[in-house]
């Protein structure tokens, strides 16, 4: 049975407390054997006899960060098409060029985003997006781990190009659920409350609901998008969600910027997370979420960056900041989203949103683990690491990164991708595919 050590650093433990330790993972079943201060008598040295060793002193191991609501593929997208309100980016950008969209594209677009998410120490992603099993494929061979699901879209469809829609997005789902040792997982996700027909919801959720598949939509984004559903439907867009069976322990929204009080209950009764996505929100001027007022209210709120076009990048570090900052004009409240809630939304939260059992550096845990150098400017003086974490630290901070006990970079360097060639292959397809388009 194979062993790895992380060794010499202190290590972000669940509640928040950061204490001096080393982590034991197994590599064989991907999970963390211990963690235990090699000082305290008593204790076995936990590291002894470990085959591989990651040097982790004067540095901190936190739980791989989940970024729990994007579309890999997008960074296709980086920079080229910005400032723009949600509908005309889509309308006039976004689906235009997605139109032209190959599955080349998309696997070159999500290897390019997850080496960005691998240097920055995220280790697992919710993504809806199109030719998915490419995604899934570049999971598989990266090492990362995700929650991956079909983008269905109704509107403006033929009926019978609808339900391709739907077959496509269940077979999918049937099909690549639990490949790669579990690392890929699946789910049904209509794209959102407004681009998906009511009938087809009808149709499809009791299907996904037998698979046991999770369903993941858009939610709630933007007023635009909220107050031609309720002239149409004469309820709120959550209210909606659960009559139409979207709302489940299982599931999750993203967004849910423009939620009443009485949505924020609906969510709790039901068990229904919320990926916040404070980034695309701001670049979009969607609005603010009300995350303190969800987090009372007994919602799980995770954190995702969105896709890179509304972002403009996967770091999950600038995504805490921005959740932590936003959350506190949201709520009028300095104190309002403080920096543990952030790391716990980036964390422990996101994994539960998914349904991995990572997100904690714990034994029995999936061994999915980030070491940050601590040893840096912007993080001196050390009043407190968690403060760090969510307002100071970046994704160049990461060290290594280890997802399902496999190390997936080493002292900075990618261990299962060539990053100079995923990045000349997503230049190469992001021109290709703009000019395709006529977007050059
Ligand atoms: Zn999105």
């Amino acid at each position: 049975m194979g062993e790895l050590a992380v060794t010499g650093g202190r290590v972000l433990r669940p509640g928040q407390r950061v204490e001096r330790a080393d982590v034991l993972v197994e590599t064989d079943s991907g999970t963390i054997a211990a963690v235990a201060d090699p000082d305290d008598s008593g204790d076995r040295d936990i590291a002894d006899g470990a085959d591989d060793h990651l040097d982790a002193s004067g540095g901190l191991v936190i739980p791989g960060l989940v970024n729990a609501h994007t579309h890999v593929a997008m960074t296709l997208f980086r920079g080229g098409a910005d400032d723009k309100q949600l509908d005309a980016w889509l309308r006039e950008d976004i689906w235009p060029v997605e139109a032209e969209l190959r599955a080349g594209d998309v696997r070159a677009g999500a290897a390019l985003g997850i080496a960005e998410m691998i240097r920055s120490g995220t280790t697992a992603f919710g993504d809806m997006y199109f030719f998915m099993p490419e995604v899934a494929d570049v999971v598989a061979e990266s090492g990362l781990r995700a929650r991956l699901g079909h983008g269905c879209i109704t509107v403006g469809k033929s009926e019978a190009e609808a339900h391709g829609e739907f077959e496509q997005g269940l077979a999918f789902a049937r099909q690549h659920d639990g490949r790669a040792d579990g690392r890929v997982r699946t789910m049904l996700t209509p794209h959102s409350l407004t681009t998906v027909d009511e009938a087809f919801y009808r149709e499809y959720v009791p299907a996904a609901r037998e698979a046991d598949l999770p369903v993941h939509v858009h939610a709630n984004e933007t007023t635009d998008e909220v107050d031609p559903l309720v002239a149409e439907h004469g309820e709120r867009p959550l209210s909606y969600a659960d009559d139409i069976g979207v709302l489940a322990a299982d599931s999750f929204v993203a967004h849910g910027v423009h939620v009443d009080e009485r949505e924020r209950e609906l969510l709790a009764e039901r068990g229904t997370g919320v990926v916040h996505c404070p980034a695309s929100n701001m670049k979009l001027a969607s609005g603010m979420a009300p995350v303190q007022a969800l987090r009372e209210t007994g919602v799980t709120v995770g954190l995702g960056t969105d896709g890179a076009g509304s972002n403009n990048d996967l770091d999950m570090f600038d995504e805490m900041r921005d959740a932590a900052m936003l959350g506190k004009l949201a709520a009028d409240d300095a104190s309002a989203v403080p920096a543990p809630a952030v790391v716990e939304m980036a964390t422990a939260a996101g994994a539960d949103l998914l349904g991995f059992n990572s997100g904690r550096v714990a034994a029995g845990a999936n061994a999915d683990l980030a070491v940050l150098d601590l040893d840096v400017p912007h993080l001196t003086p050390e009043h407190d690491l968690v403060s760090h974490l969510a307002y100071a630290a970046r994704g160049s901070d990461v060290r290594h990164t280890v997802c399902d006990g496999q190390v997936l970079m080493r002292d900075r360097e990618l261990q299962t991708l060539d990053l100079e060639t995923v990045m000349q292959e997503a230049s190469e397809h992001a021109q290709a595919l703009f000019e395709r388009a006529g977007h050059a």
